[in-house]
């Protein structure tokens, strides 16, 4: 009598602190789904007057007629480039709120690897010059003509990379490779990828490299090598965090090999077509 009692004083508890769950899951639930449609509205809502000033300043420095000094066109373009520094910054928090609430859904495409050069040299090769850092791009034998990706996401990945081995570059090259990875190279971060459905897509630079203890943590969002990379090269440390995860659902995965002063390898391996084994190495590999 008595067990039955104290059986059934514990059957009560237990369904009470799962219920204390429950509610606690929904609530959490809720509170991130506020916490991203917030952010989703208030990066509406900031970039809409950002526009304008990305726009006027930029019409007062490139207008030829205009009466500002030189002094003062170059005001114009620090507003610019302020501008646009502020939108990748809320464009990117807003991703990273979307892929957290699991809000990004891919758009899948055959993308023609030998195009993808093309697509980012516009906008890197002005920067090359720029810095006087030559810009290489090459294309190894043995690849398939196209693969099955986002490519949106994709050009997204790589322009993220290449922008960071530019910044970090200050003599030297930066040399963007598409080839087929080594065994050893999938089996290191893809097991489960069979080696004929794998492509790579690497971008060396010749910058102030990344040391041994810091090229995990650079993964994780607002992650950067020391507190004073903030202050000298600008950035959020929330590029590369993005990139990884982008690159998990695209079945993909992101490497990096670095010596400090000598420079940076940051790979990216993709499947050529995603299928099924891929997304469960994809889910393992969040894990
Ligand atoms: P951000 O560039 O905005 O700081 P990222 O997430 O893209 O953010 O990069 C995080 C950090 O990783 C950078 O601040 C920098 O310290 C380091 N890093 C990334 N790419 C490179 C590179 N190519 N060379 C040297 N350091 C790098």
């Amino acid at each position: 009598e008595e067990q039955n009692l104290y059986a059934e004083q514990k059957t009560k508890e237990l369904e009470q602190a799962k219920q204390e769950l429950e509610d606690y899951a929904n609530r959490l639930e809720e509170s991130a789904q506020y916490k991203s449609n917030f952010l989703a509205n208030m990066s509406h809502e900031l970039r809409t007057p950002l526009n304008s000033i990305l726009i006027l300043s930029q019409m007062l420095y490139e207008n030829e007629h205009s009466n500002l000094s030189k002094e003062e066109a170059g005001y114009a373009r620090v507003i610019h480039s302020s501008g646009n520094d502020l939108l990748t910054l809320i464009n990117d928090m807003l991703d990273l709120s979307k892929l957290e609430a699991g809000k990004i859904e891919l758009v899948m495409d055959e993308v023609n690897l030998s195009e993808i050069p093309d697509m980012l040299k516009p906008s890197f090769a002005p920067v090359a010059e720029n810095k006087g850092i030559a810009f290489h791009t090459e294309l190894k034998e043995g690849l398939p003509p196209t693969i099955r990706t986002d490519g949106q996401r994709l050009q997204q990945i790589l322009k993220n990379l290449l922008s960071n081995a530019f910044k970090f570059t200050h003599k030297g090259s930066v040399t963007l490779t598409l080839h087929r990875p080594d065994p050893a190279f999938i089996r290191r971060h893809i097991p489960s990828l069979p080696q004929e459905n794998a492509v790579a897509v690497s971008i060396k630079d010749t910058g102030i490299g990344i040391p041994l203890e810091k090229q995990e943590e650079i993964f994780e969002a607002f992650q950067q090598v020391d507190g004073n990379t903030n202050r000298i090269y600008g950035g959020t440390g929330l590029g590369l965090s993005i990139c990884r995860e982008f690159a998990t659902m695209l079945g993909g995965s992101i490497a990096v090999s670095s010596m400090p002063n000598q420079g940076s390898t940051f790979t990216l391996l993709l499947p050529i077509e995603r299928g099924n084994t891929v997304l469960e190495a994809a889910a393992a590999h969040e894990s």
